[in-house]
C-alpha cells in the first residue's frame, strides 16, 4: 500500500518520468546516484533534475561521499517515507477543500448552459447575455447540478478513504522511527558502557601503575631521600643568602 502512495507523490512532484525512481529509492540505505541513473535508464543530469525536484519538497534525503581519487562528490539518495506520506496527505487535503468549495458553489448558485455549444455560465453572466447564447442563439437552460454534485461527493469519499489509509501508513512509519530510536539508544548505551568500562580499566591500570611506582619508591631506602634532603637543605639556604647580598 505504501509503495503506491510513494509512487503517487513522487509523480506528483516530479512528473511521469520519475515514476520508476520510487522503488529504487525505497531502501534502508542511500543509493548511489549513478546507479539510480543506470537503473531508470536516464542520463545522470536527467536523474539529478528529478532528484532535485523531489528533494526540493523534502521527500528524499541525501548523503555525499568524496571520491578521493577524482576529488569530486557523489550523492547517495533515499526516499523519506514519513515526509512523503505527510506531503501526499496535504495534497489530498487541498483537493478536498477545492471539491468542498465546488459543492458549496453548486449548491448555492444557479448555473446555465447552452446544450448545443456545451458551454456553462454563472447566473450573472447568463443574465448579461440575456439568457441567450451568443454563438448559436439558443436559449440557455438551467444546469442540473444533481449529477455533478453526486460526482463531487463520490470523489470526496474516495479522498477521505485514501487519507484514512495514508494515516495508517503514517502511524506505521512513526512506529518504525520510534523503534529505530530505541535501537540506536541501546547501541549508544552499549557504547557508553564500553567506554566507561574502558575508562574504568584505564583508571585501574593507572592506579596499579601508581601503586607500583609508589612501591618502587617505597622500596628504595628511605634513608637515601632523607639524606638528599639533608644535603640539599644547606645549599638552598646558602643560595638564598647569596641572592640577598
Ligand atoms: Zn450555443
Amino acid at each position: 500500500m505504501i509503495n503506491a502512495f510513494l509512487k503517487e507523490v513522487i509523480v506528483y512532484v516530479a512528473g511521469k518520468p520519475a515514476e520508476n525512481i520510487t522503488e529504487i529509492l525505497s531502501t534502508k540505505k542511500h543509493v548511489n546516484e549513478f546507479l539510480i541513473a543506470k537503473k531508470i535508464d536516464l542520463t545522470i543530469n536527467q536523474t539529478r533534475n528529478i532528484l532535485y525536484k523531489i528533494s526540493d519538497n523534502g521527500l528524499v534525503s541525501s548523503i555525499r561521499k568524496k571520491d578521493n581519487k577524482k576529488g569530486w562528490y557523489t550523492y547517495f539518495w533515499k526516499i523519506e517515507n514519513l515526509k512523503s506520506l505527510e506531503f501526499l496527505k496535504q495534497v489530498l487535503l487541498k483537493q478536498i477543500e477545492q471539491i468542498n468549495n465546488h459543492i458549496k458553489s453548486r449548491e448555492s448558485k444557479q448555473f446555465y448552459i447552452c446544450e448545443r455549444c456545451n458551454i456553462e455560465l454563472t447566473e450573472e453572466k447568463a443574465l448579461l447575455h440575456n439568457f441567450t447564447c451568443d454563438e448559436c442563439g439558443d436559449v440557455f437552460k438551467i444546469k442540473d447540478n444533481f449529477k455533478l454534485l453526486r460526482e463531487f461527493k463520490k470523489n470526496l469519499e474516495k479522498l477521505k478513504n485514501k487519507i484514512y489509509l495514508i494515516d495508517q501508513e503514517i502511524e506505521k512509519e512513526k512506529g518504525k522511527i520510534e523503534k529505530q530510536k530505541v535501537v540506536e539508544g541501546k547501541k549508544l548505551d552499549k557504547e557508553k558502557a564500553k567506554e566507561t568500562i574502558k575508562k574504568g580499566l584505564a583508571r585501574k591500570k593507572l592506579a596499579e601503575m601508581n601503586l607500583k611506582n609508589k612501591k618502587a619508591t617505597l622500596k628504595k631506602p628511605k634513608k637515601k631521600k632523607s639524606f638528599k634532603q639533608k644535603k640539599n637543605l644547606p645549599s638552598v639556604v646558602g643560595l638564598k643568602n647569596k641572592k640577598r647580598r
